[in-house]
């Protein structure tokens, strides 16, 4: 059995990026706002046993994941500190949830009612909706969500209660109104309940924590742990780094001519005398089909552009001007090579999505290496 597929398309991260991205962070914010670190999703691709632990040496206690599996990973590395579900869990896992001291969100009253059923006092925050429509109680009712965090302050273990921003990476003024509207609506309800003395009320993503103080006990950190931005127009504050660069090989090197064609569909036509390297990565390593003639790669410090249909496992890529190629020779993804760069950012960019769904997407048979 081949232990791993270094060699072939392997990401490398680095964990001291990340532990200088979350202090730059920490400087940015007000005294005694805490950091929730956000490792959902393998920590954004990220590895998240890996990253909790340097969180944790960091002296984060705070840590939130998207569901019950993810959560009892970082048990399982016991990670000290508190670990927020954030998303739905089967109440089928309930006893799970209790025995491990793990904290779930609460999206409705209807779902608060089925954890009664547990039978234990699950340790629990709620959401608060205050115009994202995705999950929470309706904060344009405050009453109505003073009234349900009341019934169960005292039948479950209620230690907090949060909300979601979903324009705060934005700078059009209407968008920066709506999220101050968001923040009031929140701290309206947070305040009709101040005497449940609840110790986590948190309001803010890495873009709320940047670019809109609202008072909050801790910011979600998310996406800016990991160097990237919310949005490509984003600048983010001084030193922050992406922590991950994606590579792979060259697999082999051949001479096209004129006339002839490139990948599946023949959607590439060669016009000219071409040299073209295949590259082993493709779609079921989460190297987009969207990036299918779009976008580039960077061998010996130069962009190599993608040529034809990206392949479930490789891509050919043009080489005609770069010197110096062989079979073997290391191809830069994301990442930088010579004094050229690309950021899971700039691929999301070509392809119309954001730098977190290229990252997260990374798949699994790509391995994870630490560089430091
Ligand atoms: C994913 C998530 C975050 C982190 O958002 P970033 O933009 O990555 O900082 C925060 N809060 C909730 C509820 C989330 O789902």
């Amino acid at each position: 059995m081949v232990p791993n597929y270094r060699g072939r398309s392997w990401t490398e991260i680095s964990l001291e990026t990340i532990k200088n991205n979350y202090r730059i962070y920490k400087e940015n914010l007000p005294e005694g706002t805490d950091i929730m670190a956000v490792v959902k999703a393998d920590a954004y691709g990220h590895g998240d046993q890996k990253v909790a632990k340097i969180m944790q040496e960091l002296g984060c206690r705070h840590f939130a994941v998207s569901n019950i599996h993810e959560a009892l990973r970082l048990c399982e590395a016991h990670i000290q500190g508190k670990i927020l579900i954030l998303g739905y869990t089967p109440p089928y896992y309930m006893n799970a949830v209790y025995v491990n001291d793990i904290t779930q969100a609460i999206p409705s009253e209807e779902y608060a009612q089925e954890l009664l059923k547990n039978g234990n006092p699950i340790r629990c925050h709620f959401a608060i909706d205050t115009g994202m429509n995705r999950i929470g109680l309706n904060a344009d009712d405050p009453e109505h969500c003073e009234r349900i965090i009341r019934k169960y302050a005292d039948k479950l273990n209620v230690t907090g209660l949060f909300t979601h921003l979903c324009v705060a990476d934005s700078k059009s003024e209407d968008n920066i109104k709506f999220t101050q509207r968001q923040i009031e609506k929140f701290r309206a309800v947070a305040d009709s309940v101040s005497d449940l003395g609840l110790k986590e009320v948190h309001c803010l993503n890495s873009a709320g924590g940047l670019w809109h103080k609202g008072r909050s006990d801790c910011v979600r950190l998310g996406i800016v742990l990991y160097g990237l931005k919310p949005d490509y127009g984003n600048t983010l504050p001084e030193g922050i780094q992406p922590a991950l660069n994606w590579k792979s090989v060259v697999a082999m090197i051949k001479d096209v001519l004129p006339g002839e064609d490139i990948g599946y569909g023949r959607t590439f036509h060669v016009d000219h005398r071409m040299r073209v390297a295949t590259i082993p990565t493709g779609y079921a390593d989460g190297y987009s089909r969207l990036i299918s003639n779009k976008g580039f790669v960077l061998i010996n410090g130069r962009k190599a552009p993608v040529v034809g249909r990206v392949c479930m496992d490789q891509f050919m890529v043009d080489i005609t001007d770069i010197q110096d190629v062989t079979m073997g020779s290391e191809v830069v993804l994301i990442g930088k090579s010579g004094n050229e760069v690309i950021t899971a950012d700039d691929m999301a960019q070509w392809i119309g999505t954001i730098g977190y769904e290229v990252v997260c997407g990374i798949s699994s048979r790509v391995e994870r290496t630490y560089i430091d």
